[in-house]
């Protein structure tokens, strides 16, 4: 497609709303109307989603959008759906269709109206559904989520695995886009390796997040009475408690709410409709605090959360990032406070101690690199962004938020004492 002809900030704000494009997304989709292979690694809420369905929208053809999570998919489809008034634009296929509504998708798409096709990696490995694909007009092919292709990235999926060879049947020449928040060079590596593409045009945004205050405190066994202190300090304010298991989940929240404060437990134990009641009360302000384990975030865009608290240790720097990166998405002030005992490493170890050997051997090399940032007396902003590949001399935080090591310098040793003793 001619990109010349194509006025891109004109389609961005009839599609969108919106007048800018945001930070890299421009050049991101002139790669990609352009023909070619484009990898983009920004963090969340970096606009990643645009950077396909804009082109998609403008490209004839279909283009199949891959992504891990239903709940996802839906979410964007219904978007799509509303801002053009036509339904057929983009479709779910998965195999939760009723053979009337795949008739429809593939009418559809045989008729040249939908633009965005999004499946599950285990959807496109149906036969029926590859003789489809490579029956119609296919624009380009969207990997969101990209590091679930990657075993050193935090989410490994092994059907993601299946995708190279997948894409080869559907067609040979079809430009890839690949998008990830996941930014260590290795997963990078082995995202290009795994998808068999040598030759991308690739984008990296920053990953610093200046209003983001990075703290370590020991925990002791009085972490539960620092925690109600910290949200006490807090009150009114929205905060996120992260917790390993469910069981503490629980105890948690209802420690808070016994000393008066407004907070609900969220895991995936719970049943369905009382999980969507915490959230939405959390997204409502009826409560200030969701006690959660992992299964509570993706997904969810409130802007002004001011803390992020993890009661345990995560199992990497990029969980850490991404939980942390659920705090002042609005730009005001947030505050990540993580607890850490080396207990809490050796919980985490025994857990994986019945995994597979290759699995294990990668789980402590995560393990390792939390243990260093817990540990460290340099910035952790710095420590951050060094993990991701990315250069950093701004340590004293001009024009952003400072790090409790930046803040309250310690010397190396001292560092590690505070925390072991
Ligand atoms: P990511 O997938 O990178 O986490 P999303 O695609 O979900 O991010 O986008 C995050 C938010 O940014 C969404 O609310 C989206 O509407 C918004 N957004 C994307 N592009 C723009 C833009 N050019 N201008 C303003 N807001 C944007
Ligand atoms: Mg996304």
């Amino acid at each position: 497609m001619n990109t010349e002809q194509l006025d891109l900030h004109a389609a961005l704000k009839k599609y969108f709303g919106f007048s800018q494009f945001k930070g890299l997304q421009e050049e991101v989709i002139k790669s990609i109307v352009g023909g070619e292979h484009t990898f983009v690694i920004m963090p969340t809420g970096g606009g990643k989603s645009l950077c396909y369905q804009l082109p998609a929208l403008l490209h004839e053809g279909t283009a199949i959008v891959v992504s891990p999570l239903i709940a996802l998919m839906k979410n964007q489809v219904d978007a799509l759906r509303g801002i053009s008034q036509e339904n057929g634009i983009a479709h779910v296929l998965n195999s939760s269709l009723t053979k009337g509504e795949i008739k429809t998708v593939k009418e559809d798409i045989s008729r040249g109206v939908t633009k965005l096709l999004y499946v599950a990696p285990e959807s496109l490995t149906k036969e029926e559904n590859v003789e489809f694909l490579r029956s119609v007009p296919i624009s380009f092919l969207a990997i969101d989520e990209a590091h679930c292709i990657s075993e050193w990235g935090h989410d490994f999926r092994p059907e993601y695995r299946n995708l190279r060879s997948i894409l080869k049947r559907i067609g040979d020449n079809i430009p890839i886009i690949a998008v990830t928040a996941t930014a260590t060079p290795k997963v990078q590596e082995d995202i290009l390796k795994n998808l068999g593409v040598t030759n991308a045009n690739t984008f990296k945004a920053s990953f610093n997040r200046p209003n983001l205050y990075y703290e370590i405190r020991p925990k002791t066994k009085d972490v539960d009475a620092d925690i109600i202190r910290f949200v006490k300090q807090n009150e009114g304010k929205s905060g996120i408690i992260y917790c390993l298991s469910r069981k503490r989940v629980e105890e948690l929240a209802q420690t808070l709410q016994v000393n008066g404060l407004k907070a609900v437990p969220y895991h995936a134990g719970l049943d369905a409709k009382t999980r969507v009641k915490h959230q939405d009360m959390f997204l409502m302000e009826d409560t200030d605090v969701v006690v959660a384990t992992i299964a509570f975030g993706m997904g969810i865009d409130k802007p002004d959360v001011r803390f992020v608290i993890h009661h345990d240790i995560p199992k990497s720097i990029e969980s850490y990032y991404q939980e942390t990166g659920r705090a002042g998405r609005d730009g005001g002030e947030g505050h990540c406070l993580a607890f850490y005992s080396y207990k809490d490493i050796e919980k985490l170890e025994k857990f994986m101690s019945g995994k597979p050997v290759a699995e294990q051997e990668i789980g402590q090399a995560l393990l390792q690199e939390v243990v260093a940032y817990a540990e460290t007396s340099m910035s952790r902003r710095k420590f951050i962004l060094h993990y991701f590949g990315e250069a950093f001399d701004n340590e004293t935080g001009e024009g952003g938020m400072l790090d409790d090591n930046m803040r309250y310098p310690k010397k190396k040793h001292e560092a590690k004492d505070a925390l072991v003793k």
